[in-house]
């Protein structure tokens, strides 16, 4: 039986075992990733996570992905879609409380995109402080000791060589890698007044979209991390289950 939940029939949802199930849940955004990632990066990269956790993991079924998120600090650059936060917050309410209607409980949601994390936290906690649920949340850039193995560092901005690596392992057609060589990018996320942080509108930091290192785009150090990470959401997937 597949494991992605929109190819179920109502009888096979009916008959999973709501105690044991895990739900994943990918949200990501449609928003200017530089000019050679898709815009369709954080969605793309979050889902395909998702759903390789879910190949692997019997107790698991994956939602398709909500591809726009919180992302009006774009908006200067062609193409980006967003949600404002309480329309992302419902949306995510809503679909909670639609998994709740037919028993589930257990949902991990998988995001690809920072701008959506205090939505997202805040609906998990809602949910599990009032609604019975014990819901986590999965971000595959937060994790430390995964990116400092592959590449040395941990630091992730945006656009930057290690989502660019990432999304190029996700699908090598993704990517434009004639750009590699021109790239420009800003060191640091927003803009500052003194040390202190005054705006994260991209087009007013950053010419390309990009923030962060540019140096080391590999395919193979992409692969790497995503297969670190989708070993870690099963690995959490098993621990939520038995939860
Ligand atoms: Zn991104």
């Amino acid at each position: 039986m597949s494991h992605n939940f929109q190819f179920l029939t109502w009888e096979d949802v009916k008959n999973l075992d709501k105690e044991k199930t895990v739900i994943l849940l990918p949200l990501g955004s449609i928003e200017q990733h530089g000019p050679q990632n898709p815009i369709g990066t954080d969605y793309l990269i979050s889902s395909y996570i998702a759903e390789k956790s879910s190949e692997k993991n019997p107790m698991a079924y994956c939602l398709p992905p909500i591809p726009v998120g919180v992302s009006s600090h774009h908006r200067n650059f062609p193409g980006t879609l967003w949600f404002s936060p309480e329309v992302f917050r419902s949306i995510i309410k809503e679909i909670f409380l639609a998994l709740k209607h037919h028993g589930f409980k257990k949902i991990i949601v998988v995001n690809g995109h920072g701008g959506n994390t205090a939505s997202i936290m805040e609906v998990i906690g809602e949910f599990n402080d009032k609604h019975d649920f014990v819901s986590l949340l999965f971000e595959w850039w937060k994790d430390e000791k995964i990116l400092e193995e592959v590449i040395g560092h941990s630091q992730v901005i945006h656009a930057d060589e290690v989502e660019t690596s990432v999304i190029w392992a996700v699908n090598e057609e993704y990517v434009k890698k004639e750009k590699f060589e021109n790239l420009t990018s800003s060191p640091k996320w927003g803009r500052y007044i003194g040390d202190l942080f005054l705006s994260s509108r991209t087009d007013q930091f950053t010419e390309s979209g990009i923030a962060g290192a540019l140096n080391n785009i590999s395919r193979e150090n992409g692969l790497k991390i995503l297969e670190e990470c989708i070993k870690k959401l099963d690995r959490h997937i098993d621990l939520l289950s038995k939860y």
